[in-house]
């Protein structure tokens, strides 16, 4: 069964005008506000409203797009209960300003009415070479462009944007808006080069002697294998191909009944929402600890469940069953419920299921920094504060240097490491440190 086109509503309506007008005037403006300490890229948020309040609306999304220039998508991908919507004063009793909402009014407002912010700063002769055209290449970009530097990005797939466009569902990002943010960075006068894979088109050598400085932006790879029989069988999808494919066609071909997403991180949510949107009847997400340990957001689970996805604890998938090449079934092995995911042998059952989306994590570029020079941790880029890598001229920002643990692969983060290595890259080229 092909599975029906379309995704269906956004997860969130913009506001009304009225409703606007009452969240605006309900901030107190907060003297060092909590809000804007808690917001990665520190947009001054009391700021951004009272112009929403005030009826100035280029003036909110500049002060927006100025500190963040992933701020339309932002508005709509940020897990606000956990930032700025989490630290304002009211979250206490649960009616905090819909800080999100208000920022993709503006934002929103500031696509629709199509002019440009910021202009390039006077050229200082200098070339900056990004590698990947995601939320840190393009923030990167962004600040770069402003200050005066030649900046061309190296974007291997055919659109930039990143994750924006190829991997956030479509009723949480509409591509749309993260192609716009590419092309607010493009009409700076950046040169964006779409198909080209650094590594295979162009040698990273070339980029180390042509530019004056690098910026590796280059995100993480598929999801790994699992490592067990019956993965290569048509129905097996990996979790960001899935969800690229549905985002792209609206439709995934060969979506069956029954699929069985493997993983407890908000990749797997998307997949498993993602897969209901589209018209399979049950959708189970198997996780190997208990629902404590989930990665995903509790407001991301609260969603999965309420579009009627089913969730499995402290089990494994041990084998992918096949009749004729095709996924007909899963064999599962229980773990060891305190929370080791150690398989408990003898437990083994098995279901009936049409699709596998393994959302596992993401696998790291290793050979792209080895080419570079670049010191890392299993792919992972080894950075300081300023993003500087052990290469002089060369700065890694955004998923690439993400460390687990450290903080959330989000892209708020991502804009801000992008931002940060810009600005490092701008005393770098002016004689400054490093
Ligand atoms: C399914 C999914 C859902 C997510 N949902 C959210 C969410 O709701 N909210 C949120 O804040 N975050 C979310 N994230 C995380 C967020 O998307 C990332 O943290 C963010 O996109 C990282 O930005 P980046 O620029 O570092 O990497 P990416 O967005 O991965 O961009 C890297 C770019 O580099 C390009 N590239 C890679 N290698 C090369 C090469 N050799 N040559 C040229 N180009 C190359 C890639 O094609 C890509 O365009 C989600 C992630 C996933 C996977
Ligand atoms: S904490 Fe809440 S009330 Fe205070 S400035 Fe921020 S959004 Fe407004």
């Amino acid at each position: 069964m092909d599975s029906p086109r379309g995704l269906g509503p956004p997860m969130a309506e913009p506001m009304t005008p009225l409703d606007v007008r009452v969240e605006a005037n309900r901030c107190l403006n907060c003297y060092d506000a909590p809000c804007t300490v808690a917001c990665p890229t520190s947009i001054d948020i009391p700021r951004f409203i009272r112009r929403i309040a005030a009826g100035d609306l280029a003036g909110s999304a500049r002060t927006i797009m100025e500190a963040n220039p992933m701020g339309a998508s932002c508005a709509r991908v940020c897990p606000t209960d956990e930032l700025c919507e989490g630290a304002c004063v009211y979250a206490p009793d649960n009616s905090p300003i819909r800080i999100g909402q208000l920022q993709q009014h503006a934002t929103d407002w500031l696509i629709a009415d199509g002019r440009m912010l910021f202009a390039p700063g006077p050229a200082t002769g200098k070339r900056v070479a990004i590698v990947g055209g995601g939320p840190a290449g393009l923030s990167a970009a962004r600040d770069l462009a402003v200050m005066g530097h030649a900046v061309t990005i190296f974007e291997r797939e055919e659109l930039a944007g990143g994750l924006n466009t190829y991997g956030i569902v479509p009723f949480r990002l509409p591509t749309d808006v993260a192609v716009w943010e590419a092309e607010q960075v493009r009409r700076l006068g950046v040169d964006i080069q779409t198909g080209v894979s650094v590594g295979t088109d162009v040698a990273p050598e070339k980029l180390l002697a042509d530019y004056d400085a690098v910026v590796i932006a280059c995100g993480m790879g598929q999801v790994p294998k699992l490592g067990i029989p019956g993965e290569d069988a048509e129905g097996v999808w990996d979790a960001l191909d899935f969800i690229r494919v549905a985002k792209e066609d609206g439709i995934v071909p060969g979506l069956g009944d029954a699929v069985a997403v493997i993983g407890g991180g908000n990749t797997a949510i998307d997949a498993a929402t993602c897969s209901k949107r589209l018209g399979a009847r049950s959708v189970t997400m198997f996780y190997r600890r208990g629902p404590e340990r989930m990665t995903a957001y509790g407001f991301e689970i609260e969603f999965a469940k309420s579009e009627g996805v089913e969730f499995r604890y402290d089990v494994l998938p041990h084998r992918i069953i096949t009749t004729g090449g095709r996924v007909t079934g899963l064999e599962l092995i229980r773990t060891d419920p305190k929370g080791t995911a150690r398989p408990i042998a003898g437990t083994e059952y098995t279901i009936p299921i049409d699709n596998v989306i393994p959302a596992i994590g993401q696998s790291k570029f290793a050979a792209l920094l080895d080419a570079f020079g670049v010191v890392h941790e299993h792919g992972v880029a080894i950075v300081d504060t300023g993003m500087h890598t052990n290469k002089a001229g060369v700065f890694a920002a955004g998923d690439c240097m993400f460390r687990a643990g450290a903080s959330d692969a989000m892209v708020v983060e991502a804009a801000e490491r992008g931002k940060t290595a810009a600005h490092s890259i701008d005393v770098f080229l002016r004689g400054g440190a490093h």
